[in-house]
């Protein structure tokens, strides 16, 4: 059984609060509760102060986040409001006056509660003070992603042989689901894109309903989610003989791809890893091509913390899984994404990704 990680996590954000003069942080991000807690409900409220840890959830969940949470957290069922719960509850809590709320993570009418119902305390925006946590996973956390990897590329394995002309991309995208469904994983971390033709220059288009013709490009991204962890993996593959154009253009970014999961390292930043591929694609005339962001955190959430883009400065922390995804795109024409996911250490960056990165001509 994996030793319980959560006592180091609520003890690390302890910390952080201290270092934040606050006393408290109510937390209303999912994902960040489910960090602290275990919980996995779509329904929860958390406050943790520097002894205590109590979390509100409602009446669907009293089975579940009893098995889920041990002895992690105070749970409270609230039959009518949580918020009206919350109130007694932050009452009952000594020392707890100034409290963090997460200003990314708060509706505007909730916002509003705070500062009426909640008048008597005084709040504080917070950003990403668990979010920073998450970025380093532990080995348990790791263990995870490493697994929601292999179901993907498991799935991918079936449904290559399966591509055929004729088919549309939301029939292959229902073949790959149904093979990650298969391999175990537990949903989506995202709707799958399967972008065919002119439609692959499309960074985020989802599977429509085109039919695969031969030629085309077949770019598919998409991922599995075990115990809550994601993996995010883009292949782009050719129906039939690659022309010299489509050729060319997978190898600049195959070899941006290997360069920049290559020159990883603890320490640098996100702007500087983004350059690594960013300036090889320019050097190869593509530049103007490569209009998102090299990549980012995977983890209870597909987009987490830490961002590989042009504007992050802040260094890449030991510990960290991301993805390593350029690609070149050519509206009318199409385009080509290869991703991986890699996690950095201080021994260097490991490519958890193992599927093939070398053009796959499907007949
Ligand atoms: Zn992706
Ligand atoms: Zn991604």
């Amino acid at each position: 059984m994996e030793s319980d990680t959560r006592p180091a996590r609520l003890a690390a954000l302890r910390d952080a609060l201290a270092r934040a003069d606050l006393d408290a942080l109510l937390i209303t991000s999912l994902p960040n509760v489910r960090y602290l807690t275990g919980f996995s409900g779509s329904n929860a409220l958390l406050v943790v102060t520097a002894k205590d840890c109590v979390l509100l959830t409602d009446f669907r969940y009293a089975t579940q986040v009893q098995e889920e949470l041990g002895t992690s957290a105070t749970v409270r069922i609230e039959s009518t409001n949580l918020w009206t719960g919350l109130w007694g509850q932050l009452a009952s809590l000594s020392g707890a006056e100034r409290i963090g709320f997460e200003s990314m993570h708060l509706m505007h009418r909730d916002f509003a509660r705070l500062l009426e119902q909640g008048a008597r305390w005084s709040w504080r925006p917070t950003t990403d003070l668990v979010e920073t946590l998450r970025a380093v996973k532990d080995a348990g956390e790791l263990a995870h992603i490493e697994r929601a990897v292999a179901m993907a590329e498991t799935a991918l394995r079936h449904t290559v042989p399966m591509l055929r002309a004729g088919l549309t991309e939301i029939a292959v995208a229902g073949i790959l689901e149904r093979h990650l469904r298969d391999a175990g994983s537990e949903e989506f971390p995202f709707p799958s894109i399967v972008a065919s033709g002119p439609r692959s220059a499309l960074p985020h288009a989802r599977a429509g309903d085109r039919t695969l013709e031969m030629g085309d490009f077949v770019l598919i991204d998409f991922g599995a989610v075990t115990a809550g962890y994601c993996s995010d993996i883009t292949r782009t593959f050719v129906l039939g003989r690659a022309t010299d154009e489509q050729r060319e253009v997978h190898d600049i970014v195959h070899e941006a791809n290997l360069l920049a999961s290559g020159a990883l390292r603890v320490g640098m930043t996100g702007m500087a890893a983004d350059a690594v591929a960013r300036d090889y694609i320019h050097a190869r005339g593509f530049g103007e091509a490569f209009g998102h962001s090299l990549g980012h955190g995977i983890g209870l959430e597909v987009h987490e913390s830490p961002r590989l883009a042009r504007i992050v400065e802040s260094p890449l922390a030991a510990g960290t899984v991301v993805t390593i995804e350029p690609g070149i795109y050519r509206a009318g024409w199409g385009g080509v994404r290869i991703e991986d996911d890699v996690f950095l250490s201080d021994a260097g960056p490991r490519v958890l990704t193992g599927f093939s990165r070398a053009l796959l001509e499907l007949s």
